[in-house]
């Protein structure tokens, strides 16, 4: 489909012709929205007219500022409703959402009954809740998207600090310090932690990501939000205990 001919679809999708071929409901929800966006269409010059004796009743189409619900045929002549046409189905007044309305002479009491019918009614309040339901359903997947990626988040740290406890217990079997005297990222003897999580982190793509992304495992961080303290002693019955303490410092 070419674009002129995508362009043409768009500008009358509006038009009391094209959803008569193109029902509503047959519509994507991306072109239903569509549809109420550009809501009713006014034809400038419709030639709606009644004789009436000597004289020609022509339409007004001031009527289209009144009744915003309002719109025409250009090629029925003739007057329909909006949010029926888009909503009516098969019962309610058909003359507003399949045929058309064509009576001048009684278009005043005709409209005011029209659009006081449970039928108008309904299919307004439709028109006007279109969309809000998607908008609802959009804002729960959002909510779920958020929780799916706090638990992915959740997962993923549980999995670092796993690994990280292993290799402090590592130091913890070997009794080495945990901490060398130059953490920084250039140092040439960082402690046997760093060195231990590095070579941990090396086939560990998980790992790796997490330790590229947080500078406090390079001691590169400026506050240093994370504290790691490890003790080791051995009871009465000669069975080695170790505390693990992680503290989180609030900058
Ligand atoms: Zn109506």
């Amino acid at each position: 489909m070419s674009e002129a001919h995508k362009r043409k679809r768009v500008d009358n999708m509006n038009e009391v012709d094209h959803l008569l071929e193109h029902r509503f409901e047959t519509l994507s929800l991306e072109e239903k929205l569509e549809v109420k966006r550009l809501g009713p269409h006014h034809p400038r010059d419709i030639g709606i007219s009644q004789t009436a004796g000597k004289n020609i009743r022509a339409f007004n189409v001031e009527w289209f500022a009144k009744k915003k619900w309002l719109m025409a045929s250009i090629q029925k002549k003739a007057l329909f409703c909006f949010p029926c046409l888009l909503f009516g189905g098969s019962g309610g007044e058909v003359t507003w959402s399949r045929t058309g309305y064509k009576d001048l002479k009684h278009l005043s009491e005709r409209i005011t009954k029209h659009e006081s019918s449970n039928s108008h009614l309904d299919n307004a309040m439709k028109l006007g809740l279109f969309g809000w339901v998607n908008v609802t359903v959009q804002i729960d997947s959002a909510y779920q998207r958020g929780i799916d990626e706090h638990n992915r988040q959740v997962e993923e740290n549980r999995y670092v600090l796993g690994r990280i406890i292993n290799c402090i217990k590592l130091c913890g079997k070997c009794e080495t310090a945990l901490r060398g005297h130059d953490e920084s990222a250039d140092s040439l003897n960082p402690g046997i932690f760093r060195c231990i999580f590095e070579t941990v982190c090396e086939g560990d793509a998980r790992l790796q990501r997490h330790y590229d992304a947080q500078p406090v495992f390079k001691g590169t961080s400026p506050y240093r939000t994370i504290r790691l303290h490890a003790d080791e002693t051995t009871d009465v019955s000669c069975k080695s205990q170790m505390v693990v303490v992680l503290r989180y410092l609030l900058p």
